[in-house]
């Protein structure tokens, strides 16, 4: 089945076509098997949290908004999972918080980076970070912690997506500041953030999107003020009350 052929009336269409973006990027070389797996764990928390946006991931969405518009250098962190989901949404978020993309893989091989790349300068990038490698996420072995020096290694903010704990962790340590989009709000990735978006990436970052167009105009003083006022601890406890709390009947409700 293509996308095209899915149903849009299905009632449970958004899921199969995410399901179908994943398998395609597996078969174009652009998501690892791994990345199967972890679109399944993400399904399962989807499912318990209503398929919507928490209340407080839109405030972590407008928190994130303005964190990437007070940045320095901004950097989105683009792996297979984010690359097959939501590659268009991607580009325009780096464009509307005049971000840099780098591509950055657990399971880094030269020729998947390349196929990532491409494939965001299909949906709009210019240019697309992540081939050189010359940079490096200390505390974590080689493989995994290549960046380009010009990239993550530089930037003050760090946008990374469905990132792995360890490296949440390294990034951490290195000073960034971090803006995580996770659906499991107990995963080390999320709760290492200094501002976890616990909800869908393909919902996540098209908010965050109309978040920086809302505030565009905002002075310095009301983008901080927007940033103090996001508390990570409280986003992440109502993420976990809703999922531990929540029930099916309100999830149809919604
Ligand atoms: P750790 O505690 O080390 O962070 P983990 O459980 O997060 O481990 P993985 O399976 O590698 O380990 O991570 C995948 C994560 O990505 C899961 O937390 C899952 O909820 C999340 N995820 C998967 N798909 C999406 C999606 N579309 N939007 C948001 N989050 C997603
Ligand atoms: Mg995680």
């Amino acid at each position: 089945m293509t996308e095209t052929e899915i149903p849009e009336d299905h009632p449970r269409y958004a899921s199969l076509v995410t399901r179908h973006r994943i398998e395609a990027g597996v078969e174009r070389g652009i998501t690892s098997k791994q990345g199967l797996i972890a679109q399944g764990r993400g399904e399962a928390f989807d499912y318990l949290l209503g398929e919507r946006t928490l209340p407080s991931a839109d405030d972590a969405a407008r928190a994130a908004a303005a964190t990437l518009l007070l940045a320095d250098r901004p950097v989105i962190s683009v792996n297979g999972n984010v690359a097959a989901l939501a590659p268009g949404e991607t580009v325009e978020l780096a464009e509307a918080v005049g971000a840099e993309l780098e591509v950055n893989l657990f399971n880094h091989t030269d020729e998947r980076v390349r196929r990532i790349a491409d494939h965001l300068r299909e949906h709009g990038a210019d240019e697309v970070k992540g081939l050189a490698g010359d940079g490096e996420i200390p505390g974590l072995d080689h493989a995994r912690g290549v960046v380009d020096a010009d990239g993550i290694e530089a930037a003050d903010v760090v946008v990374v997506p469905l990132e792995d704990g360890d490296r949440a962790a390294a990034l951490d340590a290195m000073g960034k500041t971090e803006i995580v989009v996770d659906l499991n709000p107990g995963s080390r990735s999320p709760r290492t953030a200094d501002v976890p978006i616990v909800d869908n990436l393909l919902r996540a970052v098209p908010n965050v999107t109309a978040h920086a167009e809302d505030l565009a105009d905002a002075t310095p003083a009301e983008l901080e003020r927007v940033v103090d006022e996001f508390d990570a601890d409280a986003a992440l406890d109502a993420a976990e009350g809703a999922i531990r709390e929540g029930s099916f009947a309100d999830a149809d409700a919604a």
